[in-house]
């Protein structure tokens, strides 16, 4: 008898693993079809990240300030330095106003305006008319958008009956050598009991990966598990020298403090009180792109204008809006300040500094969500039955630089896309496919790996050395001399925890033993961050390369392709045809 037939076993249409906004958008489209789903969540799906999302949604409503889908469009291509694929990013920008109305519908409480309308706040990087003034673009929740959003996903999948594994662990997919997908092997995270769950279809929905950094916004779920899953998979990962520094978390912890503190007036000093941002952004000033805005502050500090006693971090001022509007609007916000920063914005600036919050890069996919993969460096080929949405994907919509408001609108335009595109494929393939014992067995071996115990390296050391060493070598400055260090540190530090042990204390606790496999996960994550880094010679959105200060389209208007094996890097062309208007070509980017 084979390992895995000794495996309890479950059977479904569609595996989706994660709950987070893209796995629940998309599963309730399944549901609502009457499709067999499984939504498998390491945590309680309404802990998932998208519920800490504060400030908004994008959408071209136009309900404080004229707007339109085409200059959303214009404001995503040029946020993300032109790397984006027009495609996608004109599917996203036009469908976004309906599918906002359709989460009011679904019961998210937008704030109204007087008329009634949902609010729309100001946020970097928009703008009216193609590159005019500032736009009012985000649909907003106060500062709990994607909490608002989180539960109110939950509750209609909850309703349409979807299948949930709450608190299971997703260790690998299920493959043969063909590269077809089974679904995957997961551990049930209170017993420790392994459990085969098969599916015709495998959505992958496991967010992102900013865990590998030490100063983050993200929560400590974010450890990129899909990611990694995928590269195990012999599937490259996409763009990931692109990551990005939220300007404004709280100095010296990475709490983030949402923009639209900023779009709501807030603005930047240094030491002197300058408002430095408008010599460094005249016409958008702090609410230029996040990428401008998080180097500002890094130069602002590393040229001594820093505040404090170690001049580290500058300030955000919000004392002039007055208290109504940050009790109304920023409620979130001043909690936070007051708790971690000991200070009330009310009357005192709140000390920031930039902090790693997103990763542009991640499992390539079409606009269908379909994960796509070169054949033999010929055209690309999706797999069948394996998809992929939010920020564990890279579509591309978000180029080389997220525009803030866009990855909670990804999430649910692209989760609904998948779903849509599931349908398609089950009715044409509604047979499983017969599956191969041998499937399962590098992720049983993988698991196996950590029942060994004994003397050791320690996993949560490791873990430190990693998330120091991401922000020294591939920080928001970067050289090629530090990148190569990097390379090299990560790969040592790789080698070393191939090497390393659970001490027998640790193993009673099935804890430690998901926290060995999540870091794993952000190995083989950050040295595809390094690596695709290192060899991009060029500075593009959030890769900022201080010996290649200037963009270079000819050599590197190009999707990046990291391969585990080999650590291969290969490259794809941008796809620069949107579906139904002119393209925008590439243009000098300043704000
Ligand atoms: C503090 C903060 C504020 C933000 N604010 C905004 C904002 O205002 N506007 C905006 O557009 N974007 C914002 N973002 C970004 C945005 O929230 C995220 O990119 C988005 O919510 C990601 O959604 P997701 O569905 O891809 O993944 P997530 O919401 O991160 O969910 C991932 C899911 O995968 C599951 N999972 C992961 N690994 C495994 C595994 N091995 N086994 C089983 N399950 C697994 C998790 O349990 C979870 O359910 C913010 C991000 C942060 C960190």
């Amino acid at each position: 008898m084979n390992a895995i037939d000794a495996l309890p076993r479950r059977r479904f249409d569609c595996l989706v693993i994660g709950a987070g906004g893209g796995g629940l958008r998309a599963a309730l489209q399944l549901a609502q079809a009457d499709v067999h789903v499984a939504v498998v969540s390491k945590v309680f799906p309404t802990r998932s990240h998208t519920v800490a999302a504060q400030g908004g949604i994008n959408a071209a409503l136009g309900n404080v300030l004229p707007d339109d889908w085409h200059w959303h469009m214009y404001d995503t291509v040029k946020g993300g330095d032109y790397l984006g694929d027009q495609d996608a990013i004109e599917y996203m920008c036009r469908v976004a106003p309906g599918l906002v109305i359709e989460l009011e519908h679904y019961g998210v409480p937008f704030t109204r305006l007087e008329n009634g309308r949902i609010y729309q706040r100001m946020f970097g990087g928009q703008s009216q008319n193609f590159g005019g003034a500032q736009a009012a673009r985000t649909c907003a929740a106060a500062d709990r958008t994607g909490h608002a959003i989180l539960h109110a996903l939950y509750q209609q999948n909850l309703r349409a009956k979807t299948h949930f594994f709450d608190e299971f662990f997703a260790i690998d997919l299920l493959r043969d050598a063909a590269g077809n997908v089974f679904g995957a092997l997961v551990l049930e995270i209170e017993t420790g009991e392994p459990l085969v769950i098969e599916a015709k279809t495998t959505l992958l929905a496991t967010g992102g990966a900013g865990r590998m950094y030490r100063t983050t916004t993200n929560a400590l779920i974010n450890t990129g598990d899909g990611l990694g899953m995928a590269l195990r998979a012999g599937i490259p990962l996409q763009d990931m020298e692109f990551i990005q520094f939220h300007p404004t978390g709280i100095a010296g912890l990475g709490i983030l403090i949402t923009e639209g503190a900023r779009g709501e007036g807030g603005y930047l000093v240094n030491n002197g009180g300058e408002r430095f941002m408008e010599r460094y952004a005249p016409q958008a000033r702090d609410l230029a792109s996040r990428d401008v805005v998080s180097r500002a502050i890094a130069v602002e500090v590393r040229e001594g204008r820093g505040c404090g006693p170690n001049r580290d971090h500058v300030l955000l001022r919000l004392d002039h809006l007055g208290a109504e509007l940050i009790k109304s609007r920023l409620p979130g916000i001043r909690e936070n300040a007051m708790r971690f920063a000991h200070v009330d914005p009310i009357d005192r600036p709140i000390p920031v500094y930039p902090t790693a919050h997103y990763i542009m890069g991640g499992i390539p996919t079409n606009r269908f969500g379909q994960v796509v993969v070169p054949e033999h460096h010929g055209p690309e080929e999706p797999v069948p039955g394996l998809y992929a949405v939010g920020e564990c994907a890279c579509a591309s919509i978000h180029g080389a630089n997220r525009l803030g408001g866009n990855s909670i609108l990804d999430i649910v335009v692209f989760g609904r896309a998948a779903a849509d595109h599931i349908l398609e494929y089950l009715a044409d393939n509604p047979h499983a496919r017969p599956f191969p014992p041998a499937a399962a067995e590098p992720a049983l071996a993988r698991l196996r790996r950590w029942d060994r115990t004994g003397e050791g390296e320690s996993v949560d050391g490791l873990g430190e050395e990693l998330r120091r060493a991401m922000e020294e070598y591939c920080g928001v400055f970067r050289t090629q001399e530090v990148l190569d260090q990097g390379v090299a540190k990560v790969v040592a530090l790789r080698e070393r925890l191939a090497d390393a042990r659970l001490t027998d204390h640790s193993r009673v606790f099935n804890t430690a033993r998901i926290e060995a496999l999540e870091l794993e996960n952000l190995m083989e994550i950050a040295l595809a961050t390094v690596v695709s880094a290192a060899a991009r010679r060029e500075s593009r959105g959030a890769h900022s390369r201080v010996d290649y200060p200037a963009r270079d389209d000819i050599k590197w208007l190009k999707h990046s392709l990291f391969f585990r094996e080999g650590r291969r890097l290969d490259y794809k062309p941008v796809r620069m045809k949107p579906l139904s208007v002119d393209s925008f070509p590439p243009q000098a980017r300043v704000y």
